[in-house]
């Protein structure tokens, strides 16, 4: 099983919104309004046999075409350096010998895979019209593979996600398959806050841990989206854990975690957060259903 998250960047019209639609077939695209900040947006999420891509973008790394000239962003060079994949989405046909040049200024101090995705070939009659273009790309910067595309017809799509499927990290699925519809980002969120508990935690409660959202409200009025989530775990010591003296260990978790989810989802947030004891969750196949555990974690 191989999962991470890939960002799509490029200018705009490029085709990053078709591309995406044509990938998930219209299964899962998680669009909204929302708030933005500069930070990842988790724009669908692909579930294959063996494969899970989540797509994000990043406001921000390349902003109006007028600008194209200069723009990565700091702030959104570091949110790519937290994605696995970066896929790179230039125009077949308008051939900017900028991009190439940007490619090679700013791309190069991503230190992540990056996929030059040549889009919109179906509109140069002669594909071999492409290889200039190609060539200059390749010579402005190493990229892990060129792929030209169609995202309009779906040409060589495939093949694009074959090279994003090679170059994604061994990994668990974020997201349970049948809740891809519904509630992606919940179950996201659910899993930043398992992974803090891990993390802080790592050998005092090993894997008695499952994490639930109980509430999750958009809040477009303050741009901020209020969120409750319950860590449940087997044993009332392993809530003291969790807890910590005065409150300083889940207060931790909360902080860390918040940081995270304020990152994936664009907005502010506020989240609370509480213990609860439910006896040997583990071993019913209900409440691991519900909990989203996941075998191997
Ligand atoms: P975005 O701004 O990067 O999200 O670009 P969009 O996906 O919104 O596409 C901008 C325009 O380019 C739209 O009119 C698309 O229909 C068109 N477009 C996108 N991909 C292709 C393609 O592969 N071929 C052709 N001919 N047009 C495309
Ligand atoms: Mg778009």
């Amino acid at each position: 099983m191989r999962s991470g998250y890939v960002a799509l960047v490029g200018p705009p019209n490029v085709g990053k919104s078709t591309l995406l639609n044509q990938v998930l077939k219209e299964k899962i695209s998680i669009t909204g309004p929302r708030p933005q900040t500069t930070r990842n947006r988790i724009l669908g999420i692909l579930t294959e046999p063996g494969m899970q891509v989540i797509f994000v973008d990043t406001p921000g790394i390349i902003k109006a075409q007028d600008e194209f000239n200069r723009i990565l962003v700091d702030t959104a060079l570091a949110t790519l350096s937290e994605v696995d994949v970066v896929c790179f989405l230039v125009d077949a046909v308008k051939a900017f010998r900028e991009e190439a040049g940007i490619a090679r200024e700013s791309l190069s101090r991503v230190k992540k895979p990056i996929i030059l995705a040549v889009n919109k070939t179906d509109l140069v009659r002669n594909k071999r019209d492409l290889l200039p273009l190609i060539d200059e790309y390749r010579l402005a910067m190493p990229f892990q593979a060129i792929v030209p595309i169609s995202a309009l017809t779906g040409d060589g799509v495939d093949l694009l996600l074959d090279e994003i499927r090679q170059l994604l990290p061994e990994g668990p699925r974020y997201f349970p398959e049948d809740h891809l519809t519904d509630q992606p980002e919940r179950f996201l969120v659910a899993e930043l806050i398992r992974e803090k508990v891990f993390h802080l935690l790592r050998q005092e409660v090993p894997y008695a841990v499952a994490v639930t959202i109980e509430d999750f409200l958009e809040k477009p009025e303050l741009s901020r989206i209020d969120i409750q989530a319950v860590i449940h775990v087997e044993r009332g010591s392993q809530k003291g854990i969790i807890i910590g003296r005065n409150g300083q260990t889940l207060k931790e978790i909360g902080k860390q975690a918040r940081g995270d989810i304020e990152a994936l989802l664009g907005c502010h947030v506020f989240l609370g957060l509480f213990v609860r004891v439910q006896k040997n969750w583990r071993k019913d196949p209900r409440a691991r259903a519900e909990f989203g555990y996941r075998q191997g974690r």
